[in-house]
């Protein structure tokens, strides 16, 4: 068979050929960026494949996005033709719902049920934290979600939780039952939140060993990608599906009651259904571990050795994706973590491009660059969706967008779209989920008056209150309007709205045995949101927005029509579930041609000819509200080196001097980050072209900078680490000092200007206000300025682009 796979080896180098080859129980590849980890992986299920070492439903990979794992199955079919049936390449909770929707009636829950996303779980805690009276404890619902989160990532429950917390503090106390509440909810309402469809599965497994053991016989190679980023419930998972067969229960039955298949049968030949545990390979990079504020565990990559004896570890050293001068900048930039284990990654690319480096005046200014200089590498020849911006957190997309929209760039933003946030998709969604899932509560109030039919407050606390004396769900307490004691037009209706639910589940839910159409979730949404009067109201509406709305239902419809087109026996709540799990990166438009804008989390795993890493500053990069937790600053220079790995072969790093952020103009420091990058690797540039013309192409009320006293093309360059380290701890002003406006080589200083109370001004990015009073002396005198459409700011006068008028 050497012979036959000599493809699938060629070109890897001999770490690599070594990982792609081992067999054995475990297999650890750590590696930094770029030196092939995700393909090594995805080459070693081909062998397996190739060499029928393995059938397609023995092998489970992991990935950490669905858009990854759609890379990788489409990569695989590349190398050794379509065997993607049976075969599982998905994210941990894609393969987890796929495993509890077969499995879930076991312990209490039903196949339908619904996948509450952080929206929905937020919205459950805020109510219980209203009812339990929790902010009296300072408990916010935000605070509660993310300390749930936590204990669920560790595999604590809600009872687990209650036996070892100190009940006797009151604090404590209502937090425990606002948890335990939840998860009667969650459970009511037949509902997991995302971190339940990880911590369920590893209880399924626990308490049915049996099941355990099916899943354990399938799959027989598991391979995970970006292992680094895993918390404990997932590991822990993955410790039950390698452990050897308990021998607990018979082999496992493909298929269903009804018949219906339910997982490819073993054949009798099937190489390894032994009772063996499965083979588990996983890659990773302590370098790029970023989700420890989602409880990822370094450890899981750092401890592998000891939970898995006799596994074999595979370094990678040559980075094939980036030139050397990106890639010694990373190294010089993640050698400032002192945790770490060091890392030699070389490159045989050439020295390449500098880095080129980019001080704004104004996030705007910032952008004006990112335009520019994406305009002009296209230009060259690189098409648009080989370039990526990133950024820390998403408010700061809003500012490129305005410049890309003016330079007639094409983007896409990735993860911000939020689609599936918007109310109308929402309503829309929930109007599925109560035919789907008749047990959602959440999901059938939500829709109780949308479009409005004139059911208040009062009206749902009495159908509550009847459900709950009925011991009925909601939804079913909707068919009897004539005796909740309410009005005859509400009992109409209600009965209404009883009778479109009803029509739609006979047309989704058909009989078993009946095969349902493919279109069914499109025609039943189309049925629900016609005859619920929901499009109708929209379309009777006189506001322009309402006709925005009507063009997302849309669009929602035609995602159904492909849903049905890739999913010909799917079912709504297939359809539910693949909307659940649409994650950051995902994208179910096709991004091809545009540039890409992303924060720089989303960006792990991804390659891109150009990368513009914006907004390198302190507060952002770090992140303020990192610096002071534990590790927090080690993590986000992670987060830096992942930003910075993605460029094969152009990096641009982009500050700006000021920020409008958290509804005030302050002044940004270079990030620390960047003074550890060797100087002789940026070449720090200035705006290409002169103001100007710049100024041209800069509409609305940003300015320009002919009329703040901004003129001249001077070519002074400026680097801002300059900037002395002890500078930051210095007042403001005096770091002012060291931030030469990057054209005239002059600071900005408005330090002469007289302003009082009453004065009018003009302001580059808030337009005009009003003066309502100034503090503070010298050089930190600070206007509070009412601004006609952008409300009340605090200005730093010496600094701010204003001019009085
Ligand atoms: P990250 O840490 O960012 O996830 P990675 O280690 O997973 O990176 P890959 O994405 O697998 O790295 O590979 C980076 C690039 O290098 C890809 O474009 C890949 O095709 C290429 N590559 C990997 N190995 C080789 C090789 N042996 N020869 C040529 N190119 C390679
Ligand atoms: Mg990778």
């Amino acid at each position: 068979s050497d012979h036959s796979d000599a493809d699938l080896l060629a070109g890897l180098n001999p770490q690599q050929l070594d990982a792609v080859t081992y067999r054995g129980s475990a297999l650890l590849i750590v590696a930094g960026a770029g030196s092939g980890k995700t393909s090594v992986l995805t080459r070693r299920i081909a062998l397996l494949l190739r060499r029928r070492e393995a059938w397609p439903s023995q092998i489970l990979a992991i990935t950490f996005t669905n858009k990854a794992a759609g890379e990788m199955r489409e990569r695989v079919a590349q190398l050794v033709g379509d065997v993607s049936r049976g075969m599982w390449i998905s994210t941990f909770h894609s393969a987890c719902v796929r495993i509890l929707r077969r499995e879930a009636e076991r312990f209490g829950f039903t196949k339908a049920f619904t996948i509450y996303d952080s929206g929905d779980s937020r919205a459950l805690i805020k109510r219980l934290v209203k009812e339990h009276e929790a902010d009296a404890f300072g408990f916010t619902p935000a605070a509660v979600q993310s300390r749930i989160s936590k204990l669920k990532n560790e595999l604590q429950d809600a009872e687990s939780f209650a036996r070892q917390a100190n009940l006797a503090d009151p604090a404590e106390r209502v937090f425990s039952e606002v948890f335990g509440d939840y998860q009667r909810s969650l459970q009511k309402a037949n509902a997991f939140d995302f971190d339940d469809l990880i911590g369920q599965t590893v209880f399924l497994f626990r308490a049915f060993p049996e099941v355990a053991d099916t899943y354990r016989r399938r799959f027989r190679h598991i391979l995970i990608d970006e292992y680094q980023d895993t918390n404990h419930a997932q590991y822990s998972l993955i410790h039950e599906l390698t452990r050897p067969l308990s021998g607990k229960g018979a082999a496992p039955e493909p298929y269903a009651s009804n018949g219906m298949m339910i997982f490819e049968p073993e054949p009798q030949t099937a190489p390894d259904a032994g009772g063996e545990g499965a083979s588990l390979t996983v890659v990773g990079d302590s370098d790029q571990s970023i989700y420890a504020f989602r409880g990822a565990d370094i450890r899981n990559i750092s401890e592998f050795e000891r939970d898995f004896p006799g596994a074999k570890v595979v370094l990678l050293e040559q980075n094939y994706r980036s030139t050397n001068n990106i890639l010694q900048a990373a190294n010089a930039v993640i050698g400032n973590n002192f945790d770490r284990k060091e890392k030699k990654l070389w490159s045989d690319r050439g020295a390449g491009e500098k880095i080129v480096g980019f001080t704004g005046y104004s996030q705007h200014d910032e952008a004006q660059f990112v335009a520019d200089e994406v305009d002009a590498l296209h230009r060259d020849g690189m098409p648009y969706s080989e370039m990526a911006v990133f950024y820390r957190t998403n408010s700061q997309s809003r500012a490129l967008e305005e410049i890309l929209i003016r330079a007639a760039v094409p983007y896409k933003i990735m993860g911000g779209t939020k689609f599936y946030e918007r109310a109308e998709i929402k309503d829309a969604l929930a109007y599925l989920v109560a035919v789907a899932n008749p047990a959602d509560d959440m999901a059938v109030r939500r829709i109780l008056n949308r479009p409005r039919r004139g059911i208040g407050d009062v009206t749902e606390t009495t159908i509550a209150r009847f459900a709950e004396e009925h011991e009925l769900s909601f939804r079913d307490a909707l068919a009897h309007p004539a005796e909740l004691g309410v009005g005859p037009k509400i009992q109409a209706a209600i009965g209404q709205l009883d009778a479109v639910l009803t029509e739609a589940s006979a047309i989704m839910l058909p009989a078993t045995g009946d095969v349902p159409p493919p279109t069914v979730v499109a025609e039943g949404l189309t049925l629900l949101l016609s005859k619920s009067g929901y499009m109708d109201a929209l379309r009777a509406s006189r506001d322009p927005q309402d006709e925005a709305r009507l063009e997302n239902l849309d669009e929602l419809i035609a995602v159904t029509r492909e849903f049905a087109r890739n999913n010909p026996e799917g079912t709504v709540a297939d359809f539910l579930t693949e909307v659940a799990l649409v994650s950051d990166a995902d994208d179910l438009d096709d991004s091809s041609g545009v540039v890409s804008l992303m924060t720089m989390h989303t960006a792990k795993g991804l390659e891109f000819d150009a990368v513009f890493v914006t907004g390198v500053e302190e507060d952002l990069i770090p992140h303020r509200i990192s610096a002071g937790e534990p590790g927090g600053p080690q993590e986000e220079r992670r987060l830096f080196y992942v930003g910075i790995t993605r460029a094969r072969t152009r990096l641009h790093l982009s500050l700006a001097m000021t920020r409008a952020q958290f509804g005030e103009v302050s002044v940004a420091m270079p990030s620390r980050f960047l003074q550890e990058i060797p100087a002789e690797l940026i070449d720090w540039r200035q705006s290409p072209g002169d103001i100007n013309s710049r100024g041209s192409r800069t509409l609305g009320g940003r300015g320009g900078f002919g009329g703040s006293g901004f003129g001249g093309s001077g070519r002074d360059r400026f680097a801002p680490r300059e900037l002395a380290k002890s500078d930051r701890l210095k007042p403001l002003s005096t770091a002012m000092d060291k931030f030469p406006n990057r054209v005239t080589g002059k600071v900005r200083d408005n330090g002469d200007l007289e302003l009082s109370a009453g004065d009018r001004i003009r302001h580059d990015d808030f337009g005009e206000g009003r003066v309502d009073q100034v503090t503070g002396e010298g050089a930190k005198r600070v206007a509070h300025v009412r601004f006609d459409s952008a409300g009340m700011k605090k200005l730093l006068i010496k600094i701010a682009p204003i001019t009085k008028l």
